[in-house]
Order: structure tokens, then sequence, then C-alpha cells
């Protein structure tokens, strides 16, 4: 009988990877055509800079809208972009999408320069054409460079085949203006001090951090020593996924420069997004 279930177990567990399979493939399919069908979309979620209350920035953040699915997160979806391929093209719609949004926002905003960040895959950066793609849609949306921030995860980049190009290429749209965010800071093995090798104007101090904050009592948090350390090489720091009211009070005593989270909102649809343009003590 044992030896039966076991076969039953077995049986089940094929069916289930070979249903798994099938699964995945569909997804594939229909995420081949979701670009030209218009299914993907930006939220926005507003990076507020504690100094002044308002917003300095937005990021990006995609969407997958399946007619037959709904509203798809990218953690569903993102990694079978990458494996795919499909992160090249896609990735470049996000790019254009967010510098027309930026464009209309620079419209509304006239005397308050706000920035859209955008994450960029290491596929999508190491493509030949990558700064090409970056500088043709800053151009077609007529956008100063410095309105634009990519954000590329510490890890993924350290870990690239390609660094020293990957690197150079960061370099040269840091020259034209362009900033350049190190995404999910302190998840990755690299030391603090190799930031100083890389053209990055920004670093984001992932969630994992904040949370910290409110256990660690009376001794100095891990990300008061990253923020200062981060501040003496130049850096501005960001602080990602800020829940509540006393992570924000405490980002404020170790001079963080801005914070990203629910606390201040989820990510939102653009017209969300531009209601909070003109509003201050938002942190
Ligand atoms: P990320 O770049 O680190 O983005 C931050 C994620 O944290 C977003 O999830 C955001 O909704 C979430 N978040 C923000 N504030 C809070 C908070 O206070 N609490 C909690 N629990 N979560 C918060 P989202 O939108 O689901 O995106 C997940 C990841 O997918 C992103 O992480 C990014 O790595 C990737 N992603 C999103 N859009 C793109 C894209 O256009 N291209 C690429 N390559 N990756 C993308
Ligand atoms: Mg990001
Ligand atoms: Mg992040
Ligand atoms: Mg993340």
């Amino acid at each position: 009988a044992a030896k039966n279930a076991g076969r039953n177990d077995y049986r089940f567990f094929e069916n289930s990877m070979q249903e798994n399979l099938i699964q995945k493939l569909k997804m594939e399919r229909s995420l081949r055509t979701a670009l030209s069908n218009e299914e993907f979309l930006l939220y926005f979620q507003p990076i507020v800079q504690l100094a002044t209350g308002r917003v300095a920035g937005f990021e990006a953040l995609l969407r997958w809208h399946n007619p037959h699915r709904g509203l798809i997160f990218p953690d569903k979806f993102i990694p079978l972009v990458e494996e795919s391929g499909l992160i090249v093209p896609i990735g470049k719609w996000v790019i254009q999408a967010a510098c027309a949004f930026a464009r209309r926002l620079a419209d509304m905003t006239v005397d308050q320069p706000i920035y859209v960040a955008v994450n960029v895959s290491v596929k999508q950066l190491a493509c030949d054409d990558f700064v090409q793609v970056v500088k043709a849609a800053l151009q077609a949306a007529v956008l100063p460079a410095n309105r634009l921030e990519i954000e590329i995860t510490e890890t993924i980049l350290m870990n690239s085949d390609c660094l020293a190009s990957n690197i150079a290429k960061l370099k040269e749209l840091k020259a034209i203006g362009v900033r350049i965010a190190l995404d999910d800071f302190g998840t990755g093995y690299s030391s603090l001090t190799y930031l100083k090798q890389l053209p990055i104007d920004v670093v984001k101090i992932d969630k994992g951090f904040v949370d910290d904050l409110a256990t660690s009592g009376n001794n100095v948090p891990l990300i008061g020593s990253i923020i200062a350390l981060a501040h003496n090489l130049g850096l501005e720091v960001v602080a990602e996924g800020v829940e509540t009211k006393e992570q924000c009070e405490l980002l404020q005593i170790w001079r963080c420069d801005s914070i990203q989270g629910y606390l201040i909102s989820r990510p939102v649809p653009e017209a969300e997004a531009l209601r909070l343009v003109n509003k201050d003590n938002l942190a």
C-alpha cells in the first residue's frame, strides 16, 4: 500500500510539474502579445524629501493588465519576462512611458523639478543599444536628463558578466545628467567602500533595514551607519518600504534624505500621482 501511495505521489508530482510547465508556456505566450495589445501600464509611487515634506520624485512600477486574469504584479511575471528576453522590448517601453509621464509632470510643475525613476534589468543594460535607447527616449519627450533616474539592483549589477561595460554605460548616462540609483541596497554583499567605484548618485536602502529600525532600541541601527557612510561618499539616500510614522521620525533623526513607502502612498495610477505633487507635509 505504501508503495502504491508513493507511486501515486510521484504521479501527482509529475502531473503538477507538467501543469506548471503548461502554465508557464501559456503565460509566456500571453506576455509575447501583451506589449502590442497595450496591456502594460505604469503605476507611480511618490518619493518624498524629508526636509520639505514634498514629492521629490516618483518610482515607475510596471503592472500587467491581462484581460482574463486582471491586474498582475511584477513579482508574478518579471522573472519570466527576464528569462525569455522579453524584458528588452518591455523595458524599452517602460523607459519611454516613464519619460512621457515625466514630461507631463514637468509641464504641470514648472518650478519644481520632479524626477521619475525606472527599474532597469541587467539584461537591458547589457544590450548594445541601451544608452541610445535612453537618450532617444529623453529626446522624444524633450526631457532634461536629470528628470530621469535609472535604478539598478546592487547584487544583479555585481554579478553581471560584463560588469566593466555595464559600469561604462552607467557612467556615460550619469555624465549627461541621468540620475543613477542603486536599488535594494544592503541585500547583497558588496561593501560600502565599493560604492565609491560605481557611477551612482543615489542609494536606495532596502526595506529590511527600515523594518529593523523599530527593534534596534538604544543601539545605533545599521541604517544609521549606512546613511552616514553614503553621505560621506556624497550620495543621496532614499529609504524604501517606510510604513509607520515612527520609522519616518527615526529616519529624520538619522538624516535620511527621502522616503518611499505605504506611509505616504502605495503605487498609484498617473491621475492620482499627479494629485500628490501639489501637496506638502506628506512626511
Ligand atoms: P523595487 O524596485 O524594489 O520596488 C519597490 C517595491 O516595493 C514595489 O513593489 C512597491 O510597491 C513595494 N513597496 C513600496 N513601498 C512599500 C511598503 O511600504 N511596504 C511594502 N511591503 N512594499 C512596498 P512592486 O511594484 O510589486 O515591484 C516589485 C519589484 O518588481 C520591484 O522592486 C522591481 O524590482 C520589479 N519591477 C517593477 N517594475 C519593473 C520594471 O519596469 N522593470 C523591471 N526590470 N523590474 C521592475
Ligand atoms: Mg526599484
Ligand atoms: Mg527597491
Ligand atoms: Mg525590491
